[in-house]
């Protein structure tokens, strides 16, 4: 298929768009901050900006821009270009492929969930390359989830599936923002290790994790400022990131006994940063959960390869697909 086909992580902060060709190779990228708080209209602008980039960067026509898919934080309804609801963008029912496909001159417009087409670039581009079940775990503000089956995404019936986020791990853990307590997301996500990090202090553990934190612009546990402080070995934030790793390493087992996949993906800033050292904990206990033993290493719990590339190139992947989908079959001639 000619022309170029641009794939979008549309999260809360930044947003990050990437041309990726047939064969999975990133030709250029462009970044640039959302900013949700300035509305739907300029956040689209800036969107259309960075295609508009890509295509100056790549030296490409206009003209030659085939179709962009965007990776949104929230549920959309594709079929209708609509972004349902995205809590971080604060948007609800905004026609975020007419409004796009607009303001670049009615280039195809696809969209779909971020977490969905990060778990879709790994499969296609990253660590699930060749596997036919396959499952990701992103770790970050949240925990989102998605599972490969059969080479293919799995919707569900109503469409909901793969909120990995909200396995209970703990039914009288801690509350999680879905309103349950116990989820995973409200025990291992970046916000919840900054909820166990502030209580420790506050309970008269000694720790740098807050001078750390004062550094940087914001008073916020970032991936870098776990990284910093586990690399000083503070015991706050040492203890912290083991506990998480132990109530990850139990949602992985649940999930690998329930689908024994090829691979389990662990996404997300945290595993972009720390990679193997925070998946080999992970992995280790995971395996010690197996309800089979046998061949146990024939399942790869992997830290993220495309690191955060994975949404973008996965969304240009699912760009690429719904617009093959769309071309009419080849016309039949009959012969004579
Ligand atoms: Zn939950």
């Amino acid at each position: 298929m000619r022309g170029l086909i641009i794939g979008v992580d549309l999260g809360g902060t930044k947003m990050h768009a990437a041309a990726v060709d047939e064969n999975g190779a990133l030709l250029h990228d462009e970044r640039e901050k959302t900013l949700p708080e300035e509305g739907p209209d300029a956040v689209i602008g800036r969107i259309a900006d960075l295609c508009r980039r890509i295509n100056l960067a790549l030296g490409v026509p206009h003209s030659e821009l085939r179709a962009v898919c965007i990776g949104v934080p929230g549920g959309v309804d594709d079929a209708a270009g609509m972004v349902d609801k995205a809590p971080n963008l604060k948007w609800e029912k905004v026609p975020l492929a007419h409004l796009l496909s607009s303001s670049l001159g009615g280039v195809k417009v696809f969209l779909d969930n971020d977490v969905r087409v990060a778990v879709l670039g790994e499969h296609a581009y990253g660590c699930g390359r060749g596997t036919r079940t396959m499952v990701g775990i992103f770790v970050g503000t949240g925990i989102g989830g998605g599972v490969v089956v059969d080479g293919k995404i799995h919707m569900g019936q109503r469409g909901v599936a793969g909120e990995l986020g909200h396995m209970v791990v703990k039914p009288k853990g801690p509350r999680c923002p879905c309103g349950k307590r116990g989820c995973i997301e409200a025990l291992a996500s970046r916000t919840s290790m900054e909820r166990d990090v502030r209580e420790m202090i506050a309970a008269g553990h000694k720790s740098s994790v807050i001078k750390i934190m004062k550094k940087g612009d914001r008073v916020r546990l970032t991936s870098s400022v776990i990284a910093k402080a586990l690399a000083k070995e503070d015991p706050v934030m040492t203890k912290v990131v083991k506990r998480a790793q132990h109530h990850l390493a139990v949602a992985v087992s649940n999930v690998a006994n329930l689908l024994d996949p090829e691979v389990i993906v662990i996404g997300g800033g945290i595993a972009e940063r720390l990679g193997e050292d925070f998946v080999a904990p992970i992995r280790e206990a995971a395996y010690e959960r197996l309800l089979v033993q046998r061949d146990r290493e024939r399942l790869r719990i992997v830290a993220t390869e495309l690191k955060e590339n994975a949404a973008p190139m996965g969304a240009a992947f699912v760009a690429r697909q719904r617009l093959a989908q769309l071309q009419p079959p080849p016309v039949r001639v009959a012969s004579a």
